[in-house]
């Protein structure tokens, strides 16, 4: 869901390069795209906005995005860009692309289960993002983070973060 109007507005396209690779300061291996957080750049009344949605509604890395998006922005030459944050359509965790879910994969947290035509998330499934087993045990609710949970493999018996569904 990227929209950048295209054209010859080089400062536009620029700044929704660089705010799209701008990376979350919880998970530095995946990028605000991969995320699903970066949601377009626009031009209005001759100024640069860039817009974000939150991932979840006062998660402390929000504010932490919003100021890595703006230093960014600034290091790019692009100091009369905004940041908005854009609150509908609400982000969830199947915003998350492919991609970020191979990195979240490959960093050793388990990626959020995508949720069912029902609208269901299968929470008791969870892969070892190690060995792939899904023989795996909820330890706790919370782990690193506030929008983790700690999780242990029966397989191979080591513990792993991961990235609970939201929605
Ligand atoms: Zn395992």
């Amino acid at each position: 869901m990227v929209a950048v109007e295209l054209g010859q507005d080089d400062d536009l396209a620029r700044a929704a390069v660089v705010a799209a690779a701008v990376l979350d300061p919880e998970i530095p291996v995946i990028t605000l795209e991969d995320l699903g957080v970066f949601r377009g750049a626009v031009r209005r009344q001759g100024r640069v906005i860039v817009t974000l949605t939150p991932t979840y509604t006062g998660c402390p890395a929000t504010a932490a995005i919003q100021f890595a998006v703006e230093a960014a922005l600034l290091k790019a030459g692009l100091a009369d860009a905004r940041v908005e944050t854009v609150l509908s359509p609400p982000w969830t965790t199947d915003d998350i692309t492919e991609a970020g879910r191979a990195k979240l994969l490959a960093y050793g947290i388990a990626p959020p289960n995508q949720s069912t035509p029902h609208g269901l998330f299968a929470e008791d499934a969870v892969a070892c993002p190690r060995c792939g087993a899904t023989t795996t045990t909820k330890l706790s609710e919370f782990g690193s983070t506030a929008c983790k949970a700690l999780w242990r493999c029966d397989a191979c018996r080591e513990p792993f973060d991961y990235f609970k569904c939201h929605r």
